[in-house]
């Protein structure tokens, strides 16, 4: 069949095909930095990487991915109270920190750029021009609108989302960040600022710019050539954000922004969106605070599709955990197997090949990560039964193991290197295994419960002790 993403634009799946030499030019919108990040967001992110990841390690293109930091907005300025910029900044740094790290402990590989909103804003006062250049922009007492109506008759508006344009349009300007979802109103590409408010020198006098040029400045701006191949965001940014952005992208240059316009469905709560204005919000520290691990979250992000809505639970996360050290010993089990029985070559083999493709085709038919990670699951549990009846042999577990990385690779649900337990942990088990050759199994329970406590199983296998994290 072949690579498939479902396409907002065209609103079906269609094949994603690469020159041949290329690479895939992706952008994703990224966070305002003025809170932590949610879960909700976090899915966003996750759904991104394993976007990159399929197309780097499943079809092997290069892919030169871009996410923004909004770092000057609204609500940044209403929280931060900032005089200045350097206050701005001050203030968005450790938000911006706290983020990454999130975005690590979640496997969440780096883009190749993250650039700042304020490091592009002369590229954005450059497309705001052209955009006036072309007509599709008026000033009024130093902000810039973009004219939505002017915009519709010539090219059309409404690339994603099937829109009702009242004849009025532009007679309803917006300036802040936030508006209702429900109208289309001319928005803000450069807003006017009292000399003495934070802003930038511009051709229209001091000011900021509007949110949503961000984006068209920074994806042509860092990723050059346009329609770059990707762009993808929640379902939340559909609209306005995305549909202005394209607006605003082919009224500067009459090009497309993106070729794919990929969206990631909601994390909810109680059936609703988990966000900061929700009320609802929860962030990987209250995660972290109820015993989790971010890699449990991941796994209850990849057992579903990117574009179903998934209702966020304490339970679904602990089965998403269970799901985790299911896969978990398996991998570790088959580190640790000596395998030094003959084994069934065949087996192993069709079961590798089975897996590989059914996880292909899932993989390809935009991105199925809960058919992919299904299919895994069920290697798991033949895996399992193959070495209970000591059917996998040496010469198979390498090309198992191989597998499995090479599926992690894709999905990031994995712990390659088992952490070393601690030096008092590794003497608790070390003692435990004395008292245990000496047959007082009481004591060793007693130290058992001791590495417990202190966060950490052991178990007893044919090679002798082994400590796990809990
Ligand atoms: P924001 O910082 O609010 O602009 O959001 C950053 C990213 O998270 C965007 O792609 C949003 O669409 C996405 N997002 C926000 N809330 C949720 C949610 N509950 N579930 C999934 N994605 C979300
Ligand atoms: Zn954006």
């Amino acid at each position: 069949m072949g690579l498939r993403f479902y396409n907002t634009l065209n609103r079906r799946k269609e094949p994603f095909a690469l020159g041949r030499g290329k690479a895939v030019s992706m952008y994703v919108c990224g966070p305002t930095v003025y809170a932590p990040a949610q879960l909700g967001n976090l899915r966003s992110y996750v759904s991104a990487d394993i976007l990159r990841r399929w197309l780097e390690h499943g079809h092997g293109w290069k892919v030169q991915a871009v996410m923004n930091v909004t770092d000057i907005e609204d609500k940044i300025l209403r929280d931060s109270q900032a005089k200045d910029l350097s206050g701005v900044q001050a203030f968005t740094k450790p938000h911006e920190e706290r983020f990454f790290a999130d975005l690590e402990g979640l496997g969440v590989e780096r883009p190749g750029a993250t650039p700042h909103a304020t490091e592009h804003i002369g590229g954005m006062i450059k497309l705001i021009e052209r955009i006036q250049e072309n007509g599709f922009a008026y000033e009024r007492d130093g902000s810039v609108y973009f004219d939505v109506a002017k915009y519709n008759e010539r090219y059309g508006y409404g690339a994603l989302q099937k829109l009702e344009l009242g004849k009025d349009t532009a007679k309803h300007r917006i300036d802040n960040d936030e508006y209702g979802k429900e109208s289309v109103q001319d928005f803000a590409l450069w807003k006017a600022e009292p000399e003495d408010a934070i802003g930038w020198r511009s051709p229209w006098g001091h000011g900021r710019p509007g949110w949503h040029i961000e984006c068209s400045a920074m994806a042509a701006g860092e990723l050059g050539a346009l329609p770059i191949d990707l762009h993808f965001g929640g379902v939340d940014l559909t609209f306005p954000h995305h549909e202005n952005e394209i607006a605003q992208t082919k009224a500067a240059t009459g090009e497309d922004l993106a070729r794919f316009w990929v969206h990631g469905e909601h994390l909810l709560v109680d059936g609703k969106r988990m966000g900061k204005s929700e009320g609802n919000m929860l962030t990987l520290a209250d995660v972290a605070k109820r015993g989790f691990e971010p890699v449990h979250l991941r796994m209850l992000f990849v057992q579903a599709h990117y574009r179903s809505k998934l209702n966020f639970t304490w339970e679904s996360l602990a089965g998403a955990k269970e799901s985790y050290e299911r896969l978990q010993s398996f991998y570790d089990r088959l580190g640790e197997h000596g395998g030094d029985t003959a084994g069934d070559a065949e087996a192993a083999t069709k079961l590798i090949t089975d897996t590989q493709e059914r996880f292909a085709a899932a993989m390809d038919d935009d991105l199925n990560t809960a058919e992919a990670v299904a299919a895994v699951f069920d290697l798991v549990r033949d895996g399992n039964a193959l070495i209970d009846g000591d059917e996998l042999g040496a010469d198979q577990l390498p090309a198992v193991l191989e597998a499995l990385r090479g599926w992690n690779d894709v999905l990031g649900v994995l712990t390659l290197e088992a952490p070393a337990a601690p030096a008092n942990v590794a003497k608790l088990a070390e003692e435990r295994e004395v008292t245990r050759q000496r047959d007082d199994f009481a004591e060793a329970d007693r130290l058992r419960k001791q590495i417990e406590r202190a966060g950490w199983t052991v178990e007893d296998t044919a090679q002798g002790p082994r400590l796990r994290k809990r």
